[in-house]
């Protein structure tokens, strides 16, 4: 199943998409609990698609691709590498990614990203995917140059808009080799797939939930391939999960 969230006539919907990506049927209830469809259906041009879930937090992968890692001439670590970003950077599909007057290299990074289905606390691997939702294209845009000077990631990581997802969440896909790529204006910048993930799925929600509670909605994204770089105010960026879709946002000038 493929859920979508959309606005039409000013009012915040969800659905699920047809086979085709044309059509969406309409959602009743709450696609975390209790839900249903209803026979209203719309072409998928007609509304205007957001962010497929609004999470309490984004838990984030530093270097977790085993290609990336041997591409920089680094030991894989020992651990999951864990940062956040705030629930305030979530951006959804065609929405614009503001470039910040701080900064002077904003970078893309494409990700697969999980999205959580039940609260999680202390799961054991075998159980992990009990918890999971789906999955959904992430780009963890990053202000690098503040990235660098902070140490810290919370301000390279945390602007408003640095985390566009969807177009949709998969709920049926099995995420342990699917293709994962950037187009920076149509041009493939990051090409990798999911099995070279150094922690895959089900030891990153148990990791992160032996540490804090996960909560339905939130999301984990699982780290990077080779190939980030920077995007420039005017151009397009396309993030591509095979089975997932096409995340297409815009670089646009704060103000
Ligand atoms: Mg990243």
């Amino acid at each position: 199943m493929k859920i979508v969230r959309y606005e039409r006539k000013g009012k915040k919907r969800w659905g699920v998409l047809d086979e085709e990506g044309e059509h969406v049927r309409e959602g009743v209830g709450d696609f975390l609990g209790d839900w249903g469809l209803t026979k209203k259906v719309y072409r998928i041009d007609g509304v205007r698609l957001i962010a497929p879930i609004e999470p309490s937090k984004i838990v984030a992968l530093g270097l977790n691709y085993r290609d990336h890692a041997e591409e920089l001439g680094m030991p894989l670590p020992d651990d999951p590498m864990i940062f956040m970003k705030p629930s305030t950077s979530i951006a959804g599909p065609g929405d614009d990614i503001i470039y910040p007057h701080m900064s002077s290299q904003v970078d893309y990074e494409a990700e697969m990203a999980i999205v959580i289905g039940k609260k999680a606390k202390n799961t054991a691997p075998e159980d992990a995917r009990k918890y999971v939702l789906g999955y959904t294209c992430l780009n963890d845009v990053t202000a690098r140059d503040l990235q660098r000077k902070d140490i810290q990631f919370t301000r390279g990581k945390g602007f408003d808009t640095f985390c566009p997802i969807g177009p949709c969440i998969v709920t049926d896909i099995v995420p342990d080799d699917l293709a994962v790529e950037a187009y920076l204006n149509g041009e493939q910048k990051q090409s990798s797939r999911t099995s070279n993930l150094i922690f895959g799925v089900d030891e990153l929600v148990t990791f992160i939930s032996h540490i804090m509670t996960l909560l339905p909605g939130d999301i984990i994204s699982t780290g990077t391939p080779g190939g980030i770089g920077p995007m420039q105010v005017g151009d397009t960026i396309e993030i591509r999960v095979e089975g997932i879709g096409g995340l297409v946002n815009s670089v646009v000038a704060e103000n």
